[in-house]
């Protein structure tokens, strides 16, 4: 039998709609046998996961997405099989965390100078015990109709270069490979084409993933087209990395990031798994 993997997704631990019991219960309705939980900066929901994929039978990898900071932009690696009680990776977490605190509240500093008060408080009850994301902010802006869409909330208010947008120094990409090789995972940069920078860009920043102990990248994203699958595959020939895959699912809302819809990876490149124990 050929398993369905799908290993990047989020849960209400961070910026997902679902709570790690759904999102898991929602993955074995669509077929993935093995599926790793991703939240950006925390592992909080891979135990509530690990109950509901036992219950159901199917495979759950300890996974998690971190933001870094190299050369003024950030990067997103996700650790896949790391030990989530690692002191190490704990400690990295909690800055990273302490990170995220500090940085919703000067975006909603910047929000209230643009006419929109007290929006810390708001994303503090809608994230829950969860990360506070972008996402999170977006989804007020929407849901106080200040946008129409969350793509909108992003490009008016959020990315880079916008009224809101706060510049944040996360850890170092050595760092964060650090943290999670450590911790006995997997590091695997994350959708290579989402960070509008060039091939050489790309190249250079992947010479320094690899020399810090990184071993894989995101060749197919739930986003992604098929042409950036062809991109992504060369980054992984050139630099000999093996090739993840995952849909980066957030919410149902959102049906074209459906958990496991994912096409196959390039029949020539080693997939992340076979570095996983049996
Ligand atoms: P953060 O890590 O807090 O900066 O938040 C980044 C998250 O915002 C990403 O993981 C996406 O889930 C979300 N995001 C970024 N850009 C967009 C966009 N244009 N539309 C919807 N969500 C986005
Ligand atoms: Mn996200
Ligand atoms: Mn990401
Ligand atoms: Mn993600």
């Amino acid at each position: 039998m050929t398993l369905r993997y799908d290993l990047h997704c989020h849960s209400t631990a961070s910026d997902g709609a679902l709570s790690p019991r759904d999102l898991v219960s929602r993955a074995f309705e669509q077929g993935v046998n093995v599926l790793a939980l991703t939240d950006h900066d925390t592992v909080d929901g891979l135990g509530e996961a690990r109950l509901q994929a036992q219950q159901l039978g199917i495979r759950l990898i300890n996974g998690i997405e971190l933001s870094c900071t190299h050369l003024n932009q950030c990067l997103h690696i996700v650790g896949l099989n790391i030990d989530p009680d690692h002191p190490g990776l704990r400690e990295g977490l909690s800055k990273q965390q302490a990170l995220r605190d500090e940085r919703a509240k000067r975006i909603a500093d910047k929000l209230a100078k643009k006419g929109i008060p007290g929006v810390y408080e708001a994303v503090l009850v809608n994230s829950g015990k969860g990360e506070i994301t972008r996402t999170h902010f977006a989804e007020y802006l929407l849901r106080q109709a200040y946008v129409n869409s969350m793509q909108e909330a992003f490009d008016r208010y959020l990315n880079k270069g916008q009224p809101a947008y706060v510049s944040t120094s996360w850890a170092s990409l050595e760092e964060v490979v650090s943290w999670i090789v450590n911790a006995g995972g997997i590091a695997v940069l994350a959708h290579p084409l989402r960070y509008k920078l060039s091939n050489k860009w790309i190249n250079r920043a992947l010479a320094v993933f690899k020399e810090a102990g990184g071993q894989g990248i995101e060749v197919v994203n739930g986003r992604g087209s098929l042409e950036e699958v062809r991109l992504a595959q060369q980054f992984a020939e050139r630099h000999q990395l093996v090739a993840s895959t995952g849909s980066d699912f957030h919410a149902p809302d959102t049906p074209y990031l459906e958990l496991g819809r994912l096409v196959e990876l390039p029949a020539t490149l080693i997939p992340v798994w076979s570095l996983f124990p049996n």
